[in-house]
């Protein structure tokens, strides 16, 4: 039997609620399909702060890097918002990030028909929404020295090299390749020279990729453009920030922040996330959706495991339960048959994968 070593990283908030749920789903599927998924813990951001001092602990990156995939709740929350900035809770999450050289976040934004009308938007403009949404995630602004704060002036620096834009631009134009075809790269290319160095890589690589058309658009249009017309994307590729903010407004095309998982790989082990925070605001109340997180575990078994099988097992009975009228608080004036906690939705995922 293929045995894999996950290290598991609940994080803060809501992280370990809707980590129990994929873990809970995780065990439905690996029985199921007769692989072993053998579990380790570990700390970061807050919680790893309140126990050893620093938000990324050797033992937790040592064991990451030691493991198959990683599978990380959330972490920050307002009780360490006014620790000196090099030790926050999200100092860990950038570090661990960087050190496993986790360079692409890939955030799918699809739209499930069950929850059409959880959107704000009309159910004509998203019907159909399928976006996958290529995130720079090692560079940029995030990382970018020199930065500083003083007293009356701060700044951070954008830059990216030849290199940190060919590496992320080949996993989407990859991507592109086995979906429709379409690269739209979001940048700010009439104000950036960062962006005018995206352009002018990713036109010298495009002939490489003779199946995938290519167009820029610029990242304030494209915000707009997501809203009138989000089915015109395929996969968007862009830098840090931009896709930060993005993404974010993607989710809420498609109804709830709490539905959409992540994947952050590179060349060494890779990072399964929801896109969303440690919701401080509903922590410990057992309302926090999973299916951020759970969507999230199967990605990790697709992309870092090899079990596309059970990856798409766990898809469609989060399909199946959203058809059948489940529902955590988020998304409870939506065709809700039942409104359930975190672990009620887990539980039900799981037993529709047990019984499919
Ligand atoms: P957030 O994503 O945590 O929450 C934004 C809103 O969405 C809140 O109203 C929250 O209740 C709701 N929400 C988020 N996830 C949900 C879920 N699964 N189910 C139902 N509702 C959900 O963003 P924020 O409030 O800006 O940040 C809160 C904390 O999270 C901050 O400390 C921030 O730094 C941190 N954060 C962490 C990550 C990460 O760990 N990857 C990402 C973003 C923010």
């Amino acid at each position: 039997m293929d045995r894999y070593k996950i290290c598991v990283i609940k994080g803060d908030g809501i992280g370990p609620e809707i980590a129990d749920e994929a873990i809970k789903v995780l065990d439905s599927v690996s029985a199921k399909f007769g692989f072993g998924l053998d579990y380790e813990y570990f700390l970061m951001g807050g919680a790893a702060i309140d126990v050893f001092g620093v938000p990324l602990p050797d033992d937790t990156l040592n064991a990451a890097k030691a493991s198959d995939a990683v599978l990380f709740g959330a972490i920050g929350g307002p009780k360490w918002d006014n620790l000196d900035p090099s030790i926050r809770p999200e100092k860990g999450l950038l570090k661990i990030r960087k050190e496993l050289e986790a360079f692409a976040n890939l955030r799918p934004a699809i739209i499930f028909d069950e929850l059409i009308n959880a959107s704000t938007i009309k159910p004509e403009i998203i019907k159909g929404v399928d976006v996958l949404i290529v995130r720079e995630l090692t560079g940029g602004l995030y990382f970018g020295e020199p930065r500083a704060i003083g007293k009356d002036k701060a700044y951070n620096t954008m830059v990216y090299s030849r290199s940190e834009i060919e590496r992320i631009a080949k996993v989407a134009f990859v991507a592109a390749g086995k979906r429709r075809g379409k690269l739209c790269v979001v940048d700010k290319a009439n104000v950036l020279e960062t962006s005018r160095l995206w352009r002018e890589v990713v036109d010298a690589m495009a002939p490489s990729y003779p199946d995938v058309s290519v167009e820029y658009m610029y990242v304030d249009n494209a915000a707009m453009q997501l809203i009138r017309n989000p089915r015109q994307f395929d996969v968007i590729l862009t830098e840090n920030l931009f896709g930060d903010i993005l993404s974010d407004e993607a989710s809420m095309v498609c109804g709830s922040i709490g539905l959409l998982p992540s994947a952050s790989v590179g060349s060494k082990v890779g990072i399964y996330e929801p896109i969303h925070g440690s919701a401080p605001d509903i922590a410990g109340q057992g309302i926090a959706n999973p299916i951020a997180m759970i969507l999230s575990a199967a990605m990790m078994l697709r992309y870092a495991l090899g079990q596309e099988t059970a990856a798409m097992a766990i898809e469609n009975a989060v399909k199946a339960v959203l058809k059948d009228g489940y529902r955590t608080k988020d998304l409870a004036s939506f065709d809700a048959k039942e409104i359930c906690t975190t672990s009620e939705i887990g539980t039900i995922i799981s037993d529709y994968i047990k019984k499919a």
